[in-house]
């Protein structure tokens, strides 16, 4: 195959992304059919070095608690393994290099953007959906706090914000919607020194990403995480290891409506008659939305204005 140029790639990938499917109606992903166009991102472990510059551009580009460029060469937090959370997105984890010890494997994780995400179905009030661009997105106005996205991501990703427990804050990864509104790149894809990340449409990166395991069959197992676990995801990696070894869950191929429909089955069938769920819910989304106009706050932008977000 052809040798794509990265930065060719990249930039037509974020022209066309902002100028396609990127803005266009939210849909529940059980609903209707993505965009042939949905994004996809391939995590190459290979190459990834461990700089964390990932972490650092998420936590800048969301105006999240930070500290300098520098500080994040720290590699003593690869100690313990860890998880994305309302102080950062996105992390790196170290793994064992069985085939060459001297090069540690790193593993980023952040949300997986599921093609049929679980988290979406189990929204109760529509706060969380699922773009025709393949992006999973929360919603700071509908959103009331239940956490049965926490419960129902099989990736452990929605994160709560227990300081903002009076106006509820779900963290994740949002794909930089807004830096992508603009044609720029995701930051962390846009930081990666290593070309570790690559930004495009999902068939194209599947096809890239295929490409590389056939190349080096000694250097790649041949799998792709993300392809099909649970219907598929945005985010897919390939890796010399296999996944379990890496911490990736180790899921089948179906769907994951099952824990989604049982929390929403368990609500309707046991607790509360649908009409008033919704008058209760719509009651607590309204006193939610005013008390933020009250409060001053921005409930449009939760980001920092774009001059800022610029790395
Ligand atoms: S990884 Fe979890 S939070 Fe992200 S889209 Fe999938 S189910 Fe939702
Ligand atoms: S906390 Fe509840 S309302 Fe908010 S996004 Fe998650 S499931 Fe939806
Ligand atoms: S795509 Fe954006 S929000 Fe997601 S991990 Fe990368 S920088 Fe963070």
């Amino acid at each position: 195959m052809k040798n794509l140029n990265r930065r060719n790639f990249l930039k037509t990938a974020a022209i066309g992304i902002s100028a396609g499917a990127l803005g266009t109606t939210s849909v529940k992903a059980a609903d209707k059919t993505l965009s042939e166009d949905r994004v996809g991102i391939l995590v190459d472990t290979d190459v990834c070095v461990g700089c964390r510059h990932c972490e650092w551009a998420c936590r800048t580009a969301h105006n999240l608690p930070s500290s300098d460029l520098e500080s994040y060469s720290d590699i003593s937090v690869f100690k313990e393994y860890r998880r994305p959370d309302c102080t950062s997105l996105t992390v790196l984890n170290e793994f064992k290099n069985e085939k060459n010890p001297l090069l540690p494997i790193y593993v980023k994780l952040q949300c997986m953007h599921c093609e049929k995400p679980a988290c979406v179905s189990a929204c109760i009030v529509g706060a969380l959906s699922k773009r025709e661009d393949g992006s999973v997105v929360w919603d700071d106005d509908k959103c009331i706090g239940c956490r049965y996205c926490m419960v129902a991501c099989q990736f452990q990703i929605p994160t709560y914000d227990y300081n903002k427990s009076i106006d509820p804050h779900i963290w994740k990864c949002d794909l930089c919607s807004e830096r992508r509104k603009s044609g720029q790149l995701p930051a962390c894809i846009d930081i990666c020194p290593n070309e570790a990340l690559l930004f495009g449409k999902r068939s194209d990166v599947l096809r890239i990403a295929k490409d590389r395991i056939r190349r080096k069959p000694d250097v790649y197992i041949d799998y792709i995480y993300g392809e099909d676990e649970i219907g598929g995801t945005s985010w897919m990696y390939i890796a010399g290891k296999s996944f379990d070894k890496l911490k990736m869950p180790p899921l089948g191929t179906d769907t994951a409506p099952g824990i989604s429909e049982a929390i929403q089955h368990g609500i309707f069938s046991y607790f509360v008659p649908p009409v008033a769920l919704f008058a209760l819910l719509g009651t607590l989304m309204w006193v939610n939305k005013h008390r933020k106009i009250d409060s001053g706050e921005n409930s449009e932008n939760t980001y920092p204005d774009k001059e800022e977000n610029k790395l």
